[in-house]
């Protein structure tokens, strides 16, 4: 009835290696100690362990008896400690110059007081379930030197692997530690002393997650970053995610001549809304702190807005200026041109959109309007191409959380490589397939 019976079980285990299904070694028995420990005395079970590790040659006479204490996996909920009671051989080779040593087996090599299977099992720990190098030597009951010897091993093989095929690359900065101000002694003046960025390099549409990351912002920044790649896997990038940095427009054009750049409109929109809040906060201030002078550009605007409407008392003013910005008009004209433009309206339709949208802004004579106007026309073709595709750096924004978090559980992280190396494990864990270990 077992469920193993129909899949070939062999039935009875005679052979105690399967116990702990580790690799050279079965048990003679098991004590259990008045803590609840239980104590496995292990005996070797590969003949190969009394090959002398120098010259090869099969011992056969016996020098005397040791027993070690590796360390193994955590199993059940109290301790569980190994005896490994083992030979010390004579090596029979006269030439070798070896003349004794210790049996060893793959898992647990001669001097080792860790199995290598505790030992992998802690760096995909740290590697693909998101532990920090603190928590895992804690819950394992290993050094941290030990944990992070044994991280750094699993993480080549995802440091060293190929870049994954990207069709859409994303690119985003992320500040990493405080910034710093510190007053200068002589002039009293405030210097930013520290204000360290990170570029991260994304897989905004597959499963690559972190592909890169380096320090700095610069167009200098990111090219140096595409230059470490294959030409073949730049080649392959059709597109690229940014929010509306002008400089690493400027970086793709140079690094990736043939990719379209991309601005999610989430961004326009953010824009729109952070120049409604400056507007508002400027009038507001002036309409109740001071009057406004003949030449502030705000109230050539109002005086604009008056031009029909010259009984208005300020209050009445501020009322319908107030609801002008609410109801978001500028907003609800962005909106408009942007869902246009969604549709799939002809390029002469959105034309026209885009073109009354300008206008309106311009002739609304508001200064943070007529930047935002301009804004949104400089980055129009990269608006489009979101429209087009719907490509965004959303990803790489939720990659930005994995880096800040890493950064803030960086105990063992404090070298930036190593944060780096860790980032992007973590962001690349579903696309290895390692969740078993987590
Ligand atoms: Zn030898």
């Amino acid at each position: 009835m077992r469920q193993n019976d129909h899949l070939g079980a062999t039935g009875v285990v005679n052979d105690t290696t399967l116990l702990l299904d580790l690799a050279g070694v079965s048990v003679i028995r098991v004590e259990q100690l008045e803590d609840g420990t239980r104590r496995v005395h292990l005996a070797t079970a590969d003949e190969t362990a009394r090959a002398c590790p120098q010259c090869g040659v099969f011992a056969s006479r016996v020098k005397g008896r040791a027993i070690t204490r590796p360390r193994d996996l955590p199993y059940g909920e109290r301790g569980l400690e190994f005896f490994w009671h083992k030979r010390r051989w004579w090596c029979g080779e006269k030439a070798c110059p070896r003349k004794s040593f210790t049996e060893q087996v793959p898992q647990i090599p001669a001097g080792a007081r860790i199995t290598m299977r505790l030992r992998a099992w802690a760096g995909r720990r740290v590697r693909d379930a998101g532990s920090t190098v603190v928590q895992a030597a804690r819950d394992l009951g290993l050094s941290w030197p030990v944990v992070m010897n044994a991280f750094r091993i699993a993480a080549a093989t995802v440091a060293e692997a190929p870049l994954p095929d990207v069709e859409v690359l994303g690119i985003d900065e992320t500040r990493r530690g405080r910034t710093r101000w510190e007053q200068d002694p002589d002039t009293g003046k405030w210097q930013l002393t520290r204000d360290r960025w990170h570029t991260g390099f994304v897989d905004a549409l597959g499963t690559g997650g972190l592909l890169g990351q380096v320090e700095g912002r610069s167009a200098a920044d990111v090219l140096a970053w595409l230059s470490t790649t294959p030409l073949t896997w730049r080649k392959n990038i059709k597109f690229v995610a940014i929010d509306m940095s002008a400089t690493y427009r400027a970086a793709i054009r140079t690094g990736l001549p043939d990719a379209i750049v991309v601005v999610d409109h989430f961004h326009v929109v953010q824009l729109a809304n952070k120049m409604l809040s400056t507007v508002r906060r400027r009038t507001t201030a002036e309409i109740r702190g001071r009057r406004g002078r003949a030449t502030d550009p705000e109230w050539k605007a109002r005086r604009r807005l008056l031009r029909n409407r010259e009984d208005l008392t300020d209050t009445q003013f501020a009322t319908m200026w107030n609801a002008l910005l609410d109801e978001g008009e500028i907003g609800q004209r962005l909106r408009t041109l942007l869902a246009l433009a969604r549709t799939g309206a002809d390029r002469e339709q959105v034309g026209h959109a885009r073109w009354r949208f300008l206008t309106w802004c311009a002739d609304s004579d508001i200064p943070e309007v007529t930047t935002l106007a301009t804004t949104v026309d400089r980055w129009w073709p990269e608006i489009a191409a979101f429209i087009n595709t719907g490509h965004s750096n959303a990803k790489s924004e939720g990659i930005n959380r994995v880096i800040k978090l890493v950064a803030r559980n960086a105990f063992g992280f404090r070298n930036a490589d190593n944060q780096r190396l860790r980032t992007r494990c973590v962001t690349t864990r579903r696309a290895r397939g390692h969740l078993r270990t987590a």
